[in-house]
């Protein structure tokens, strides 16, 4: 259930006015948009995901709501974690493509020749590492 919209952060685009789609929110002039309507929340998170300034939280609760303080949203990285987790913002990169990439990175890793001090040996060059976890197959 939608939970904050930052005052400290709001730029108030009003684009989470718009994206909501249950019109839980109202324009308020010349300030942050108010949560008005919390109870019909649907927990869908559009709004999260679509704040350009990751100002919103809505808590994984769908039937109560839940007290959340701004200082320790920030503190514990939760305040637009939705949208950075999906990857929306610029240089970001979905959690799912991140966790993906180091796995592949691991997976490399594990298949490299190395020496007995753990240095990645030249293709082709027969590893001195006993571990038959790092031996590289040769054609
Ligand atoms: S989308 Fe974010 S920045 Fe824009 S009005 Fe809503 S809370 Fe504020
Ligand atoms: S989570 Fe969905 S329903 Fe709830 S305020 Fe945000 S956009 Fe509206």
């Amino acid at each position: 259930m939608i939970e904050l919209v930052s005052e400290s952060r709001c730029i108030q685009c009003n684009i989470c006015v718009s994206a909501c789609p249950t019109n839980v929110f109202d324009k308020v002039p010349d300030a942050p948009p108010k949560i008005a309507r919390q109870s019909d929340c649907q927990t869908c998170f559009m709004c999260e995901l679509y704040c350009p300034v990751d100002a919103l939280y809505v808590a994984p609760q769908t039937d109560e709501s839940v007290p959340v303080d701004e200082k320790t949203l920030i503190e514990s990285g939760l305040l637009g974690s939705y949208r950075e987790n999906v990857g929306w913002g610029p240089g970001r990169t979905p959690a799912g493509l991140r966790e993906q990439s180091s796995q592949v990175f691991r997976n490399f890793n594990s298949n490299l020749s190395t020496d007995a001090q753990g240095r990645i040996l030249p293709w082709n060059q027969p590893s001195t590492n006993p571990s038959p976890n790092t031996e590289r197959k040769t054609v």
